[in-house]
């Protein structure tokens, strides 16, 4: 009986808590139907439940107050406790200000408001205790503070806020001894307080991070009963985490620093968890549902390449991850592998070389690439490879028009092409192969999940798949970006490559730079110059490379000088990449569409014009151009003499090491992975909102295998201890449009 009773209680709390967590955000005391379209729109906060999960995004210690003696322009925020004893309303119009001289008995300061001038001047009066918050500047010589939060003094610092204000006025304090109607807020005084983020508009409007601070207090007075648990006991014991209702309340409002780091790594490992659960759960799901196509045999094409046409030996590294690869192919599981090798490692001919195990046995493959260069550089490599072996390659891309794409349509449905090499239109819905048994996407970070999930599609048994990429992954990253595929590494470049050579210059050492040009230009080397690309005004600043090609021109009149952009048009740009190819030009002025794969081993100097706007992965992918011959390679980072620490600290990183997987970690601690190219359409996860793929590997680890034993040890999802976890998962995925996509 008692049990029963225990359990219909428990329902009915849940009950009760869960209608206050979706209720329309819009009733909650201090927010009615402007801010809650503010914070629907700004901020997709919609429900109770929704403000809960915005978390601060940092805390200020306001467990101090400062004397106004002791602060200085230099300091971040301070409180400061003492009284008004004048206001000044300076200027005219739009210079008008509201200046409140502040005093605590050590000194005085100024409060200035530049807006809500008249809320200030009706609200807050002389005489009375006051606590200031903000941040001190320097005016005119004078510390000031704008736009602080100010507050009635609480109880217990009256008294210390008044003794201040004789300095002023003997006895003009008796006016204001009936002041007991001034609550003080739950936000003010307590230690560390939360700071949230706010649109510009918002605050525009008043919804600032204070203003936030209150509505969250509100939200905290209704959840009286305690948050239901998220994650199964046996976890939460097994790690030592805080329960979620503490962690949730902590992270608001922590109770003492102590109470905030155990809610952040609560709270950092349920969401990190929850993500590699529903990663591995969708990987568990794919292997129970779909076969993969059985690939038993090395045959002809595939021998016949190998012993006849291989014109070097393959390193021991690309054996390897061939091996690995065979493995999957013929295990009867679809393959879903990322193939990690640094610039210049020789991932083509492993993706050619697996494509060919797909042809021996009864297949079609697929090579996509990013770029339509790359897509025709690949067809050009491919079939050069090849050679006179009976395999037909064609391209497909969105150039191939008219009667050309047509045939390639039908020869492909027919069986009659072997291997399909394009960009993105390759899986496009009215691509349909004969039989399709394999796809490999080069370089393609920008390729989420839900992408590669669509061309399952493209085969009645979805084809193997192969991601390669060049641009090194961090471990962490790799995990949660790429945390559906099996993982091989190709750690080794082909023997006889000298790492090249990497120096910084400024713009002064011009000379120096022509100096190594020319020395190898003599040598008959070829030289790349790159201009970055203004990507903010979203149109090329095709100024600096004119004008670069210009005095190139003119500083090299015995040499040819290529000139290659993006808004070129595309049959152009190929010819002028061609002719540098063939070594009819020499030296290469271009913009960044050189970036990713073109293969000009002829090519010895990199030059990088305004380094300083590049990311290290870009910089890094850019250097991988030169370098892939035998001869020793050069490349030369140029920035302005004035330069910051971070950029500084980047260009170091570049000079220092030439190891991909080195700067991608140094990448990923200088920037955080939000800025990390194409992680933003990755489909999965980056919405973290409160873990940080850059600091916080370890946690991402031990969830990782958290989730991981639980899939093991549960595979059939019996254990009536992980119901609250699949309940969980199932509402993650309602809620996070990227999570559902594949599922
Ligand atoms: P990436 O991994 O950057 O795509 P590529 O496949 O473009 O590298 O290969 C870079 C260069 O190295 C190409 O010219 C390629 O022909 C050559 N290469 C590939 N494998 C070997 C090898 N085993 N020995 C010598 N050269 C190789
Ligand atoms: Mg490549």
């Amino acid at each position: 009986m008692e049990s029963v009773n225990c359990q219909l209680s428990t329902v009915n709390y849940t009950k009760a808590i869960l209608n206050i967590l979706t209720q329309d955000i819009k009733y909650l005391q201090g927010v009615g139907p402007n801010r809650a379209t503010l914070l629907a729109n700004d901020l997709n906060i919609k429900t109770v439940g929704d403000l809960l999960a915005y978390y601060p995004y940092k805390y200020v210690d306001r467990s101090r107050i400062y004397k106004i003696n002791e602060i200085d322009g230099t300091m971040p925020y301070v409180q400061l406790c003492g009284q008004i004893f004048s206001f000044d309303s300076i200027g005219e119009g739009r210079n008008k200000r509201l200046i409140a001289h502040f005093a605590d008995g050590t000194g005085t300061i100024d409060l200035v408001w530049f807006q809500g001038i008249k809320y200030v001047a009706k609200n807050y009066d002389c005489r009375k205790p006051y606590i200031v918050f903000g941040k001190p500047t320097v005016f005119n010589g004078h510390v000031q503070i704008a736009h602080p939060e100010i507050e009635p003094a609480p109880e217990h610092l009256k008294t210390q806020a008044r003794t201040t204000g004789n300095l002023f006025e003997e006895g003009a304090l008796n006016a204001n001894l009936q002041e007991t109607e001034m609550e003080a807020q739950p936000t003010m005084f307590k230690g560390l307080c939360p700071s949230y983020n706010t649109s510009e508009k918002m605050k525009r409007s008043g919804l600032t991070s204070a203003s936030m601070a209150k509505l969250t207090a509100n939200m905290f007075k209704l959840l009286k009963e305690s948050l239901p648990e998220t994650l199964p006991s046996y976890i939460t014991a097994q790690h030592h985490l805080m329960s979620y209702d503490d962690a949730i309340r902590n992270i608001h409002y922590p109770s003492s620093p102590e109470a905030l780091r155990h809610a952040q790594l609560r709270l950092k490992f349920e969401e990190l968890f929850y993500v590699q659960l529903n990663i591995l759960r969708y990987v568990k799901d794919r292997q129970l549902r779909y076969k993969g196509i059985v690939m038993g045999t090395v045959g002809e094409q595939f021998n016949n390449f190998f012993y006849q046409h291989l014109p070097f030996q393959l390193t021991e590294a690309q054996k390897r991850v061939i091996r690995e690869i065979r493995a999957d192919m013929k295990s009867g599981r679809q393959m879903n592998r990322l193939l990690q090798g640094d610039v210049g490692s020789g991932k083509t001919l492993v993706a050619l070389m697996v494509a060919l195990i797909a042809i021996d046995n009864g297949c079609q493959a697929c090579i996509m690439a990013p770029t339509e260069i790359l897509a025709e550089q690949h067809l050009d490599t491919l079939r050069e490879f090849l050679g006179d072996m009976p395999v037909r390659v064609e391209l497909l891309t969105g150039s191939v028009k008219g009667k050309r794409r047509t045939e390639v349509f039908r020869d492909l449905v027919a069986g009659e092409i072997d291997v399909l090499v394009g960009t993105h239109a390759v899986i496009e819905d009215n691509v349909l192969f004969h039989k399709l048994g394999l796809v490999v996407i080069d370089e393609q970070h920008r390729f989420g999940v839900a992408q590669r999930a669509k061309l399952w599609m493209k085969n009645s048994v979805p084809p193997h798949v192969l991601v390669m990429t060049a641009t090194p992954i961090p471990r962490t990253l790799a995990m949660t970006l790429y945390g559906d595929l099996d993982v091989s590494i190709i750690d080794e470049l082909p023997p006889g490559r000298k790492p090249i050579r990497t120096v910084h210059m400024f713009d002064a050492h011009r000379l120096r730079i022509y100096e190594l040009m020319n020395r190898e230009l003599a040598l008959g080397r070829q030289i790349y110059i790159v201009y970055p690309l203004i990507k903010e005004t979203e149109k090329m600043d095709l100024k600096d490379l004119e004008a670069g090609f210009e005095e190139i021109s003119r500083a090299f009149p015995n040499y040819q000088v290529s000139k290659v952009h993006g808004k070129m048009k595309s049959a152009d740009k190929d010819a002028e990449m061609q002719r540098f190819a063939n070594h009819e030009t020499h030296i290469l002025v271009s913009t960044t569409v050189i970036e990713v794969g073109v293969n000009v081993p002829n090519a010895s100097v990199m030059i990088i014009e305004n380094a300083e706007r590049f990311g290290l992965s870009q910089l890094h992918q850019l250097r991988g151009r030169v370098g892939r011959g035998a001869d020793q390679s050069y490349c030369v980072l140029v920035t302005k003499h004035e330069i910051g620490e971070s950029t500084r600290k980047r260009i170091q990183v570049m000079v220092d090491t030439t190891d991909g997987f080195e700067i991608a970690e140094q990448d990923l601690k200088l920037r955080g992975p939000g800025d990390l190219e194409g992680t933003q359409q990755s489909g999965m996860a980056f919405d973290l909102k409160i873990a940080n793929l850059a600091r916080d590997g370890q946690i991402l680890t031990i969830a990782r295998d958290t989730a991981q034993s639980v899939i093991t040890s549960d595979p059939e999802e019996r254990n009536p201890q992980n119901d609250i976890l699949w309940r969980r998962l199932r509402e993650l995925r309602k809620s996070n449009i990227n999570w559902g996509a594949i599922s």
